[in-house]
């Protein structure tokens, strides 16, 4: 049977069926679920419909923008404080000290210059926010991330830097099979030594659990659709 449908889900809410489904693919590939944090990823979506995510238990969420996230967040989290919040999505240079103000997390250092960006804004602030690389794994033209081959160099010029790189993220090709890449992912992390991967979305974290995500990104599966 498939890891992500199973019978006893059908009267669990969207949360508990995701967690239900992370806690399979960790038990079939020898993982404990507790080792994999979901990232309710809330891109789009307004106060109200993450509200009662929050109500369920849910402490760690995504957003892809600064801005919508400074816009949503604050009465969030002074509400709870617990919560913590991951930036997914591009970032350019210009915002990066309004990302480590905001973010927990950041998963998408991709480039030499965003590294000095933060760097520069880590050191101003006082804050340490741990980083994710993400890594273009599929080399697709019109993707971001940093190109495979460059990786160890960004990593090494990151250390340099002291900065607190986590781990390595990626958003494989659409509409092929994800797991040759995640496959990929977690060799090149264990190849830097590096212990996160940030890896798995909605239609695939099953897959990325059980090929070693400790973060997956799950937005449509618990909020239903975006728009547009
Ligand atoms: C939107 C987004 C997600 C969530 O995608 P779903 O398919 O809705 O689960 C995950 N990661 C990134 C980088 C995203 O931009």
């Amino acid at each position: 049977m498939s890891a992500a449908t199973h019978p006893d889900d059908v009267d669990l809410s969207p949360l508990a069926a995701i967690h239900a489904r992370i806690a399979r693919a960790a038990a079939l590939a020898g993982r404990r679920a507790d080792d994999v944090t979901l990232v309710a990823i809330a891109k789009t979506k307004p106060v109200e419909a993450i509200q009662p995510l929050i109500d369920e238990g849910q402490r760690v969420f995504g957003e892809n923008r600064v801005q919508e996230a400074q816009a949503k967040w604050p009465p969030l989290v002074e509400a709870h404080p617990d919560i913590r919040l991951h930036l997914v999505g591009q970032l350019q240079s210009n915002k990066a000290e309004d990302a480590v103000q905001m973010f927990d997390a950041i998963h998408s250092l991709d480039r030499p210059s965003l590294l000095v960006a933060l760097a520069r804004a880590m050191d101003k602030t006082g804050r340490r926010v741990p980083l994710f690389v993400q890594v273009n794994i599929g080399e697709e033209a019109q993707k971001g991330g940093c190109p495979i081959g460059d990786v160890s160099a960004l990593l090494t010029q990151a250390r340099g830097a002291d900065l607190p790189v986590a781990g390595l993220m990626c958003v494989p090709p659409a509409g092929i099979e994800p797991a040759p890449f995640f496959a990929l992912l977690g060799k090149i992390a264990a190849d830097n030594g590096l212990a996160q991967l940030s890896m798995g979305m909605s239609e695939d974290f099953d897959t990325a659990v059980m090929l070693g995500a400790t973060h997956v990104r799950v937005g449509s599966a618990l909020f239903g659709a975006r728009a547009g």
